[in-house]
């Protein structure tokens, strides 16, 4: 199989930027103190951090649900979910490659900012993981209006292309999807 392209090094340090960044502001927009916050709930990883079938073509990231058991018990009720944000960096690149006005730090802030808000609408059981696909379909416009939302007021170099770039492409842009 031909070698995927993967963030380079100064890459990954933007990214890890957007990360931080996005969690700041998708944990304030939902007023989530840092106790509230997901901690150890979900993971962010780029593609050399995923397995071979969490790799996918066309989409900028997927969404696994993993289920975690605590260690402490082996009781049935203490599984919980556990979301692991699968970063496409193939796909991210070459959108950035091929729109010069696309920027890393603003196109990664906007997809890491979109599926947190997935996984805060799991956590708070507003949207079911395991929706019929018109409901994921109505779920993913819904999540595009908040990222918006909680964007509009931001000034980043290139997040105005970002926004502008969704607006047009009102669609999926990421998978959900069960281990
Ligand atoms: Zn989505």
């Amino acid at each position: 199989m031909k070698k995927l392209q993967t963030f380079n090094t100064d890459q990954i340090k933007i990214v890890n930027e957007s990360v931080e960044i996005a969690e700041e502001l998708v944990s304030n927009h939902y007023k989530m103190s840092a106790s509230q916050w997901l901690h150890r709930r979900y993971d962010v990883k780029t593609l050399v951090g995923l397995n071979p079938d969490e790799v996918v073509h066309g989409p900028y990231a997927q969404i696994i649900r993993y289920k975690g058991q605590r260690k402490d018990t082996s009781l049935e009720s203490s599984t919980y979910d556990f979301y692991k944000i699968c970063l496409q960096d193939h796909s991210i690149l070459a959108i950035i490659e091929q729109l010069s006005e696309m920027k890393l730090f603003s196109f990664t802030l906007y997809i890491i900012i979109h599926e947190l808000i997935h996984i805060v609408r799991f956590s708070k059981f507003l949207q079911n993981f395991d929706a019929s696909p018109e409901e994921k379909l109505t779920e993913e416009a819904r999540v595009h209006e908040k990222t918006h939302e909680i964007l509009k007021t931001i000034r980043f170099s290139g997040l105005t292309d970002v926004l502008k770039f969704y607006n047009k492409w009102r669609m999926p842009f990421d998978g959900l999807q069960n281990s």
